[in-house]
């Protein structure tokens, strides 16, 4: 077999919008038109194939990454779903990694709304090139160039503005192209999937030719041929400025803008005309590195069919009917059906079952899949988001993907025997889809503890569990995941002893603790001479240390970042065991660390707020009453961005506070920074929480 569409004419392409701009409206007219769907769904009757969770058609927001193909004009647009809220900013950079060119969908009334800003942040940082598409041209109060200032001010990107909207509001009927220098005039019978063209209209004739001269003059300055036609008075043509326009958007120099309204059928095909003839294709982008599993070298692998086979899976996720798809970026080569492939980060094979195309509301099988294409594969056992795949005869692992440790967790019960088995297996399945999501069972409770990045994820997590895969289960308010530490050396000695007619019990333990550094988790040594206590039971005491430190003491989090030595003991030769050493290493545990001045650590959260200057007072007290501290202040696109430090537990429903304390023009990106002892006053409230369970005279303050 060979290639069916040369690697130049694939775009991997994704959407980025503030929520309500019209992604989902735009996307669905973009397959409409690329003639893969036959019948138009209005989001708002919740219809749309993209959005095919429940909960994102309630909540009205994607989520999740989808990919979708499509075909125009002999090139194939390969669509990565990128979700705009901004809870699910993981999701996002996971979407930003495998594409290479993306649209920013702007709503023409709102203009480039907070969470716009936000994308657009992050597709920059990853030097993703970029088209502007603004929509709802027909809405009232609908203001193009306003937005293209917008674009420029807020963004500090370089427009260029290709179109201009002829009519605007209810009266808006067609678009002006400044490069081939004619108007479309849409067809409203037919669904705008046909259109005429025309003549620039006389009375638009001045207004168009400053927009193109401006065009020009940005061009020139990109390409000298182009400048001297200019300055000669040539009329170029559109031939000659589309390469130049490309080159300036592929390079980030520039970003085209055009317009249109995805309800109204207007623009859209005008639109995936610039995404063939402006967005990169793979071979337009840097070649994707990575590195050598033996030696930890850099290699590069061209995006080439002939080189061997290298992708990147980047979401994970489960169908009800097809079972758990994995979507695979193709960075090089190829990877058939059949084939056995190396999970190189897991050090294990995979063995490739059916290779899915996935179109938007159908799934092609096919045979084989080459560089630049985005799969689904059926059938991987062992992968999940991030890994890497590669030819098992050339492993390369690629960068994963960053995934936080989760920082806030509720737990769940299932309500019958039957749930509980539900449960487990659902659990299993969201846990390959979502690695930024944990779970783990609580020794003292037996409760299944989810735990996950922040409260919306975990709301999504759990609606999923509850609908998707039907388990009925009572699901706790969500709770922060504090941990307890030690901040002195402490040392202890404790003896288990029963003794109740025949065989006793007899195990006792002398250790001491020392604080170590964030991160450490739990050392143990084994520091016995002479025989004090036989080897035989280092296990023992080792699992009661860890069985004790798992559920702490003060609140019952656990203790972390301590250093266990095992100084001395006895034994008894009848009567010690196993279980007697595991309780006497427990005891003296629990007693060693409560002389070591323990203290609660809290989560922390690298918070920065972007915001207007005339909410800055207001954010900066928000911040200051949530126990949080603020770090520097910069500016950015005309904007004031605020970086503070705030503990997790003090950032519920800051979303919602921040939405209403600025009437959503400030917003604002979250990520864990690592943990701090809480205040004193915070520890006694913490532990009384937790219903005296701890022992509040081993805080120290
Ligand atoms: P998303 O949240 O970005 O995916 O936005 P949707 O596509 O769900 O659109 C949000 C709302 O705006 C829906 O009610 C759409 O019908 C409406 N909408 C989308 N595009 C346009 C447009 O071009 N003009 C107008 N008037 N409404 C639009």
């Amino acid at each position: 077999m060979s290639r069916t569409v040369p690697l130049e004419r694939i775009h991997n392409i994704g959407i980025m919008a503030h929520i309500d701009a019209g992604k989902t409206t735009t996307t669905e007219r973009i397959l409409y038109y690329t003639g893969r769907t036959y019948r138009l769904g209005e989001v708002h009757e919740g219809t749309a194939v993209m959005d095919w969770m429940p909960q994102e058609q309630e909540r009205g927001i994607t989520i999740t990454s989808a990919a979708t193909v499509c075909e125009w004009r002999d090139h194939r647009i390969q669509m990565i779903d990128t979700p705009g809220h901004v809870d699910f900013t993981m999701e996002v950079e996971r979407s930003l990694r495998v594409l290479d060119g993306a649209v920013g969908l702007f709503c023409a009334v709102g203009g480039v709304e907070p969470q716009s800003e936000t994308v657009w942040r992050q597709a920059e940082k990853y030097g993703v090139p970029r088209i502007a598409f603004i929509n709802k041209m027909d809405r009232v109060g609908a203001d193009f160039l306003r937005v293209v200032a917008d674009i420029r001010d807020r963004l500090a990107a370089r427009p260029l503005v290709l179109q201009l909207p002829w009519g605007s509001e209810e009266n808006f009927q067609g678009i002006v192209d400044l490069v081939r220098w004619e108007t479309r005039i849409y067809d409203e019978d037919a669904l705008g999937s046909t259109f005429r063209l025309g003549p620039v209209p006389p009375e638009m004739e001045q207004e168009a030719s400053e927009h193109r001269d401006t065009l020009l003059e940005a061009l020139a300055d990109l390409d000298e041929g182009i400048m001297e036609d200019y300055l000669a008075g040539e009329t170029l043509p559109a031939e000659r400025l589309i390469p130049v326009i490309r080159r300036a958007t592929v390079t980030s120099h520039g970003v085209p803008v055009l317009c249109g309204s995805a309800f109204k059928n207007k623009g859209v095909q005008a639109l995936l005309d610039a995404v063939v003839d402006f967005m990169p294709s793979p071979l337009d982008v840097p070649p994707v590195q990575g590195e050598k599993v033996k030696t930890g070298e850099a290699e590069i692998r061209t995006p080439d069919d002939e080189t061997p086979f290298s992708g990147l899976v980047f979401k994970v996720m489960t169908d009800p009917y097809m079972g758990q798809l994995s979507f695979c970026r193709v960075y090089s080569g190829i990877v058939r059906s059949g084939e056995s492939v190396s999970n190189v980060g897991r050090g294990r094979n995979e063995r490739v079952g059916r290779l899915l195309r996935m179109h938007a509301n159908q799934r092609e099988e096919i045979d084989e899949a080459r560089t630049g294409d985005i799969v689904a594969f059926l059938g991987l056992k062992h992968t999940a988001t991030g890994d890497t795949l590669a030819a098992s005869n050339a492993p390369l692992l690629l960068e994963s993907i960053d995934f936080p440790e989760p920082v806030i967790s509720v737990a769940v019960e299932p309500k019958t025997k039957s749930d509980e088995e539900k449960l487990a297996k659902s659990l299993v399945k969201l846990g390959a889809e979502d690695p930024s999501f944990r779970i783990q069972t609580d020794a003292e409770t037996g409760q299944t503890i989810m735990s996950g990045m922040g409260e919306l994820h975990l709301e999504v997590l759990v609606d999923r569990l509850l609908r998707e895969f039907q388990v009925e289960a009572n699901v706790s308010k969500p709770r922060v995941s504090y941990r307890e530490t030690i901040r002195q050396r402490g040392q202890a000695r404790e003896r288990f002893v029963r003794q109740t007619g025949g065989r006793g019990q007899y195990g006792d333990v002398e250790l001491s603790v020392e604080p170590l550094g964030q991160g450490s988790g739990i050392e143990f040594e084994w520091a016995i001479v002479g025989g004090a206590i036989p080897k035989e039971y280092a296990s023992s005491v080792e699992k009661g240390v860890r069985e004790a430190a798992e559920t702490g003491v003060l609140a019952g989090y656990p203790l972390v970042d301590l250093k266990v030595t095992i100084l001395d003991g006895s034994y008894h030769d009848v009567d010690s065991s196993e279980l007697a050493f595991s309780v006497a290493g427990s005891m003296s545990f629990q007693a060693a660390v409560k002389k070591a001045g323990l203290v609660i650590l809290e989560p922390l959260m690298k918070l920065e707020v972007v915001v207007p200057e005339e909410y800055l007072g207001d954010v900066m007290g928000e911040v200051t009453a949530r126990r949080g501290k603020i770090l520097g202040m910069s500016q950015r696109a005309g904007a004031h961005v605020v970086s503070a430090l705030a503990p997790l537990a003090e950032m519920f429903g800051y979303a919602t506070d921040l939405r209403s304390a600025t009437q959503g023009r400030a917003h604002y990106t979250m990520q864990v920074a690592g943990y701090e002892e809480v205040p004193a006053q915070v520890a006694e409230e913490i532990i009384h929480q937790t219903g005296g369970l701890g022992s509040r005279e081993a805080l120290v303050t």
